[in-house]
């Protein structure tokens, strides 16, 4: 039996996470936490969590409620940059982190990694391109990956100057929060997808490469040096990443995405990106090879970016702009976890006043 504590279980990957463990009898739910979600503490009755935490309205530190939970693994489902705080308060603890907070990697990914080596905690990719890659890399060496991407709802639209929030936040084949929703109309989502693989997996961005897949049926391949590829292929479903991270190796997980219809047969599809409409994709690729400052920056900006779309103070186009912007500036090294929270501050408030 495995307790498992759930950060950020109000959300997309918190709720799908507790849809599928309630009635698995190796997963117990030992706490759950939200920032200021009222319903957490409905779900913690459901699902009887001995502990829940609100962040805006506990006194204590995340820090000291997670020593009070002790869980054998945590699943870090916050959205954006502020979970990287919590990544780093995990593995400090030795604690295995079944990581979905993708910007905890992209900010301070290497520092993550060397934290776990220290305490022997483990970090276990969720997202499902790097969930994906993660296994099939298991006794295998990749010359190159190749990271999919639905390519979001705007994949065949022309003209993005009059893109609507409702129609960015209509993403045709997952269901997300509306961070990664918007990331994933702008391609900043395989951005920073391109980023969490170069850091989790050690590769250089030359051999990182990004196919546009509509029907997300394919999560990621990996190319060896004769020139086979590797693929993991299941129906689009976040259950079986989430609940592969957290079982581990051996799991006893049976069925839990529909199966995919071979007999019926099927269409899959790969498809270019394109740079002049999708520049943040680009943008990403960029800031990554001039190293974590500028990943920083790329991650803090496309944030407020994204939230100032949201709230209908800048166009869908503007966002690539603001972000463009602020990574053209210099930023010194950033090698601590407090000077990279203090540049992801600074970089944000460059963006809020761009917005
Ligand atoms: P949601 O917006 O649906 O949920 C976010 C959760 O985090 C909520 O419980 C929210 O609480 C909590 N939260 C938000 N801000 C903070 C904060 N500052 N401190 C503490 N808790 C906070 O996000 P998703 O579930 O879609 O995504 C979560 C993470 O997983 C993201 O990093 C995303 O990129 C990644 N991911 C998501 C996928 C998906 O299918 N959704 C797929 C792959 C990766 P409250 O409800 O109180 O606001
Ligand atoms: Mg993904």
């Amino acid at each position: 039996m495995k307790s498992v504590l759930v950060l950020g279980a109000t959300g997309s990957i918190g709720t799908t996470f507790l849809n599928a463990a309630k009635n698995n009898h190796d997963i117990h739910i030992c706490g759950l936490t939200a920032e200021k979600n009222p319903s957490l503490a409905v779900l913690g009755k459901e699902f009887k969590a001995p502990y829940i935490y609100l962040k805006g309205s506990d006194s204590s530190k995340l820090d000291e409620f997670i020593t009070r939970v002790r869980p054998d693994i945590v699943l870090n489902a916050i959205s954006g940059c502020d979970g990287l705080t919590a990544s780093w308060t995990v593995l400090d603890k030795g604690i295995d982190l079944a990581l979905a907070n993708k910007e905890s990697i992209v900010l301070g990914g290497e520092l993550l990694l060397e934290k776990a080596r220290n305490t022997g905690a483990e970090i276990i990719p969720v997202d499902s391109e790097h969930s994906a890659i993660w296994h099939l890399l298991k006794g295998r060496k990749a010359e190159r990956l190749i990271i999919t991407a639905s390519g979001g709802p705007f994949r065949t639209r022309h003209d993005l100057s009059s893109v609507t929030i409702e129609e960015a936040l209509r993403h045709p084949t997952w269901k997300m929060g509306r961070k990664i929703t918007i990331d994933s109309a702008t391609l900043a989502n395989k951005g920073l997808e391109v980023m969490e693989a170069a850091i989790l997996f050690s590769f250089p961005s030359e051999r990182i490469d990004v196919s546009i897949h509509p029907e997300s049926i394919v999560h990621s391949l990996i190319e060896t040096e004769e020139g086979a590829y590797y693929a993991l292929l299941s129906t689009p479903d976040m259950t079986l990443p989430i609940m592969t991270a957290i079982l581990g190796e051996g799991n006893r997980l049976k069925n839990i995405v529909r199966p995919l219809p071979f007999s019926a047969g099927f269409s899959l599809h790969f498809e270019s990106w394109d740079k002049e409409r999708f520049p943040m994709l680009q943008l990403a690729y960029d800031a990554l090879r001039k190293g974590r400052s500028y990943r920083i920056a790329y991650a803090s900006s496309d944030e407020a970016a994204v939230d100032a779309f949201l709230d209908g103070r800048i166009s869908f186009t503007d966002i690539p702009k603001v972000v463009s912007s602020v990574l053209s500036h210099d930023y010194d090294d950033a090698d601590t976890i407090d000077e990279i929270l203090s540049l992801r501050e600074m970089t944000k408030k460059e963006a809020e006043d761009l917005c």
